[in-house]
């Protein structure tokens, strides 16, 4: 079940939100989906479920169609919260999922053990408009997921949540990949990303500018990061060649620098100057990609 972006570009009037994507999205991976507010994210997930139609390009699931007559398959949390404030939550995720095929008790007993792993087995006859804004969130991602989609798609699944709540859900989307469910979301929060995803698309004004396996995309970004602490002041470093950025921290610095091999001569540059406590060549982190290539500063 792979679902492919191929040449998609969405127009709204003369301004083109998304432009020319192509993706790929396999079978059992969670997919991570970045881009600064307005890079058209939420845009490409519309398209993707068939609630706006892409301007130009194919979208396709497992080489068919995708859309409505594939609801059952698909689990959807959007952007804009919304559930009936006034209804039970018991009645609310029965009632979405029954029109997504399910019989009444096979829901029933799904709903329960959601709200026993979430914690908020007492949440079930109480209703919506009752519950704190991240625990509305959470039972909206249980109405995403009770009918076991195929393809689940998440925009920005954890923002408000409390770090427990974060961690409950990380677990959660991770166990629904380990089910084989193909899973993609968006994020602001690099780490999440990093911790969770194989494969991620940058998006920028509408283009992929970054796509690819994480591990490549690292690989391929070519600078790394030197993360020094020492006895002595390091800021003479600031001036030394291959050095692309520099950090003051704590006893120490952070470096960036332009390839591996320049860690060799700052290593070097070290000797005689006092003690070093630590010298570790680390990856970039997402986060140093995302900056470079939105050229924005970033949560
Ligand atoms: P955020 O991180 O802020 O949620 P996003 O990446 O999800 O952003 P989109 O909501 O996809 O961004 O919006 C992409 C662009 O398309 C924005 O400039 C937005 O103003 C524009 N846009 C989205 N929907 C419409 C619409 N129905 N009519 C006109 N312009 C729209």
């Amino acid at each position: 079940m792979t679902l492919r972006l191929q040449d998609v570009t969405k127009k709204f009037g003369s301004f083109t939100a998304v432009n020319q994507l192509s993706l790929e999205i396999p079978e059992r991976q969670i997919f991570g989906f970045l881009g600064a507010n307005g890079a058209g994210k939420t845009t490409t997930f519309r398209m993707i479920l068939g609630l706006i139609d892409q301007t130009r390009g194919d979208i396709s699931w497992n080489n068919g169609n995708i859309g409505y007559g594939e609801s059952h398959l698909i689990g959807y949390l959007p952007e804009e919260r919304g559930l009936y404030p006034k209804m039970k939550v018991k009645d609310q995720l029965v009632y979405l999922a029954k029109l997504r095929g399910m019989k009444k008790a096979e829901a029933l007993k799904e709903l329960e053990q959601w709200l026993e792993r979430f914690k908020v087995p007492e949440y079930k006859n109480k209703k919506v408009e009752e519950l704190s804004k991240g625990n509305q969130q959470k039972i909206q991602f249980i109405s995403a997921v009770l009918h076991k989609p195929k393809l689940l798609i998440l925009d920005e699944p954890f923002s408000g949540l409390d770090p427990v709540n974060v961690e409950m859900l990380k677990e959660a989307v991770v166990d629904l990949k380990e089910a084989g469910t193909s899973i993609v979301f968006s994020s602001h929060r690099m780490e999440h990303v990093e911790e969770l995803c194989e494969s991620l698309c940058i998006l920028h004004h509408g283009s992929p500018v970054v796509h690819g396996k994480l591990k490549e995309i690292k690989k391929s970004f070519g600078k790394k990061n030197i993360r020094i602490h020492a006895d002595f002041d390091l800021s003479f470093l600031k001036d030394a060649s291959g050095v692309m950025k520099y950090k003051p921290l704590s006893n120490g610095c952070e470096l960036q620098i332009e390839r591996e091999e320049i860690a060799q001569s700052i290593f070097e540059k070290l000797q005689g100057k006092g003690f070093v406590r630590t010298f570790d060549l680390e990856e970039p982190t997402l986060n140093d990609i995302f900056i470079e290539k939105v050229g924005a500063a970033y949560e």
